[in-house]
């Protein structure tokens, strides 16, 4: 039986890469977005083409009771997740004296919390098989410092904590736990800087581009595959050399 991955944020960018690559792998895959019905109904129609099952399913993985309604959705459907891909997150870029609460609070409630609720449901699942991988999408960010993204940089230093302390806690269970940390990936998150942003932050990446969803996607296939069987509470850095 094929097994049934969820991934968060998969209407664009990398999580819809990362939806496309497990589909591929064979994997049933559930979409989940949070506004963009159009672009999530297009990512499941692709899946379907390749013969595989999907389903998108809109939440805001920030909230709580949202969550728990959409594993109850999906394992109403099918019964069992066997893999998380938390990667639904936001950057909002600004100086810490320019800081706006309300960027620091939509910050750690999607890309923090909402890690731990969609974790926390999923495990609740994945315990009675014995069985489970967890992704956690981190960012270089978390360890090489960035002006500007002292928020952003601090939910994914969350993650990779998170992440560590997961993998210990659920590794008697046989649930592994790993994060990705890309650096500059082409998304729209990455397109909405202003050129000169860019072009400043080519000059660091020592190959010269940012990487393409797909190499993302790629490590995230190893991830949830055997061939990383003995892996877990890693934090995988991927970003073309620029944190060397
Ligand atoms: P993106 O292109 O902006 O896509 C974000 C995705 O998340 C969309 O599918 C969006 O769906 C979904 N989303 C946003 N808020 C949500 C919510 N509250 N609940 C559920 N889904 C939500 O982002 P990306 O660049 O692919 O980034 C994905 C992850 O990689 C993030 O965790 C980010 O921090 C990390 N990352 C990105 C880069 C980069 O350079 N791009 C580098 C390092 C790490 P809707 O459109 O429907 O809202």
């Amino acid at each position: 039986m094929a097994r049934i991955a969820l991934v968060t944020g998969a209407s664009k960018g990398i999580g819809r890469a990362c939806a496309l690559r497990l589909a591929q792998d064979g994997m049933t895959v559930i979409v989940n977005y949070s506004h963009s019905d159009a672009d999530a109904e297009a990512v499941v129609a692709e899946i379907k083409a390749m013969g595989q099952d999907a389903m998108a399913v809109k939440a805001d993985v920030a909230d709580a009771d949202q969550v728990k309604e959409m594993i109850r959705v999906i394992t109403k459907t099918y019964g069992q997740i066997d893999v998380l891909v938390n990667n639904a997150g936001i950057v909002r870029d600004e100086f810490l004296l320019m800081l706006n609460k309300e960027n620091l609070d939509q910050c750690f409630e999607l890309n923090v919390k909402g890690y731990f609720f969609c974790a926390q449901q999923a495990v609740l699942k994945m315990f009675r098989k014995k069985s489970g991988v967890i992704i956690n999408m981190s960012s270089v960010s978390s360890m090489v410092a960035i002006p500007g993204q002292t928020v952003y940089s601090a939910t994914k230093g969350a993650v990779n904590s998170m992440t560590q302390t997961m993998a210990k806690e659920l590794a008697p269970y046989g649930i592994r736990v790993n994060a990705v940390a890309p650096g500059f990936v082409q998304t729209e998150m990455v397109d909405q800087l202003p050129p000169e942003k860019k072009e400043e932050y080519l000059k660091v990446v020592p190959m010269g581009r940012f990487a393409d969803v797909k190499e993302i996607a790629d490590l995230v296939s190893f991830l949830c595959s055997d061939a990383s069987s003995y892996m877990t509470g890693q934090v995988l850095v991927l970003d073309g050399g620029l944190s060397l």
